[in-house]
């Protein structure tokens, strides 16, 4: 069921042109790599600006870079990503297929949970109101004889995961006895490391020494940057740094859509602090991001915090922001309490000094970081998941509408003349004219009202603006609400006003602002 609504909105996306899968004029396309159509690219710039006014405009101590995507090779030499950016994959030989072999055994760890659940849901409905489900849990006899096989698996496949114990991960993977969903087969090759960066050549001659990294995170640009920064800015300790890019992973598996692809797009945040505070701000910032999700309006009960129960060597905390997508609460956004690592490596390998003077405490120390950390896809998707409804409507007929955050909205307003004659069209282009300096609009004067209606309603516009006779006499217009779907009779002149402040991201940023004020 899940499952078919998410294949509906991948179709949707196509078809309205918000995502096309890439080069698909040739028959094999390019798997995991997705283009952003007119629609989509309005959405993602939308949400990236949000994104960046509410780090940039809102703090004055966040100041923004754009880096390159190609650094110096030794950068991915500190950072730890030509060592340890590695998956365990490995292969079925019947389906010839690759699988990452830690997915595959967290989601044998997922069906033990499924199993339990489905046991809790039939005793719930059993039992009625009075159900005891803590007492259940403790028991049952099958729960806890699943609860016992899913805690024993997951302790061993941690520890297999820390070395990592790759032979380990495969007699885990046997032991199961998991198969491949396509071939339905246990016929495993070994588990082997799988480095996630893509590499090329840089100059004209080939060769190891020419090796250059697509950057596989923007933040590594932030931390090559920090004295630049901080000395132009003459920014003060605590500061942050924020950054919007593409970055590119060689996934084993890229799936579910824009979840998982091989070159997508980032929006970090890196907060230097002085050591010793850092918890204090890794905590301001897990508040500060989830009220940049909720005051989009997509229902808090949809966001969850996913805390990292192990944690990468460096790390002091971690959190993941996680959303309710059709396939399940899944990571949209990562919070990293990074200690001084980052800053210390580049230290360490580039003979440069990453200090920061503190003239308060009359001292130079290198700043510990908190990293925030967001898909600008997988951001997109959270939103079209959860704007996407088919509605029946009372007149018998049915409808999609995008139900989109406004201010995310690629086009805010639509400007339809009743009829493509009679003096119409002309007044509607006026209109147009007079809007589309304020926020993006259309103008369309094809197919009947209820057509244009819909097409503006799967594609979210919140707005549309009807031109009709009567408007050539007293200068007035419909205006259809999206969601409603209620029309009011309103005066040309008043247009901009309503729509403006609703749509633009302003109203949003000041709702963020009082959030986030006395954290
Ligand atoms: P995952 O565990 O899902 O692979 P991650 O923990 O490796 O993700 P981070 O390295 O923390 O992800 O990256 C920060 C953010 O970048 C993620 O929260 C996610 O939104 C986004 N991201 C990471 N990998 C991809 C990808 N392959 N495609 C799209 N977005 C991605």
């Amino acid at each position: 069921m899940a499952e078919d609504v998410f294949k509906k909105i991948v179709s949707h996306c196509k078809e309205y042109g918000f995502v096309f899968p890439s080069s698909e004029i040739y028959p094999e396309g390019l798997a995991a790599v997705y283009d952003y159509g007119p629609n989509g690219v309005e959405l993602k710039n939308n949400i990236k600006k949000y994104w960046w006014d509410s780090m940039v405009l809102l703090h004055n101590n966040i100041v923004g870079i754009d880096a390159g995507i190609f650094m110096n090779p030794t950068v991915w030499k500190a950072s730890g990503h030509v060592d340890a950016f590695n998956d365990p994959l490995i292969d079925n030989r019947d389906s010839k297929k690759r699988y990452r072999a830690d997915n595959l055994i967290e989601d044998q760890i997922a069906k033990y949970d499924e199993k339990i659940d489905k046991e809790v849901k039939k005793a719930a409905k059993k039992f009625g109101d009075a159900f005891d489900e803590a007492k259940f849990r403790e028991t049952n006899p099958r729960v806890l004889e699943h609860q016992k096989k899913r805690d024993a698996l997951h302790e061993r496949y941690t520890k297999a995961m820390q070395g990592p114990d790759l032979e380990e991960l495969r007699q885990i993977i046997l032991d199961e006895g998991i198969v491949d969903p396509i071939s339905g087969t246990k016929n495993w090759t070994d588990v082997r490391q799988f480095n996630l960066m893509f590499s090329t050549e840089i100059g004209s001659t080939a060769g190891a020494t020419n090796k250059i990294y697509l950057r596989p995170e923007t933040a590594q640009g932030i931390f090559v940057n920090f004295l630049n920064v901080q000395r132009t800015t003459r920014q003060k300790l605590p500061f942050g740094i924020a950054q919007i890019g593409k970055a590119f992973r060689n996934e084993i598996v890229a799936r579910q859509f824009v979840f998982r692809m091989r070159e997508f797009e980032q929006m970090e945040m890196q907060f230097f602090c002085q050591p010793g505070t850092e918890m204090r701000w890794f905590e301001y910032w897990k508040k500060a991001r989830l009220a940049w999700h909720e005051a989009l309006g997509m229902g808090d009960e949809n966001y969850r915090f996913h805390d990292h129960e192990k944690l990468a060597f460096y790390a002091n905390a971690a959190t993941d922001i996680e959303f309710r997508m059709p396939f399940g609460f899944k990571e949209v956004e990562g919070i990293h309490s990074r200690t001084n690592y980052d800053l210390s490596q580049h230290e360490k390998f580039s003979g440069t000094k990453m200090r920061y003077f503190d003239p308060d405490k009359n001292e130079s120390y290198v700043p510990y970081d908190v990293e925030t950390s967001i898909g600008v896809d997988r951001m997109f998707l959270s939103v079209m998941c959860h704007a996407y409804q088919e509605q029946q409507l009372e007149n018998g007929s049915s409808r999609v509408v995008l139900s989109l955050p406004e201010a995310l909205a690629p086009i805010k307003c639509a400007v339809l003349p009743l009829v493509n004659k009679d003096g119409l069209p002309e007044k509607a282009q006026e209109i147009q004219d007079d809007l589309k300096f304020h926020f993006t609009t259309h103008i369309d004067a094809k197919d009947s009202i209820g057509k244009r209606y819909r097409r503006e309603d799967a594609i979210g516009t919140p707005y549309c603006v009807t031109v009709d006779g009567q408007t050539l006499e007293d200068n007035t217009v419909t205006l259809r609400h999206r969601d409603s779907m209620e029309q009011e009779r309103v005066n040309i002149n008043e247009l901009r006003a309503i729509i403006e402040d609703r749509v633009s991201s302003t109203s949003l940023l000041k709702k963020l602002a009082k959030e986030i004020k006395d954290l």
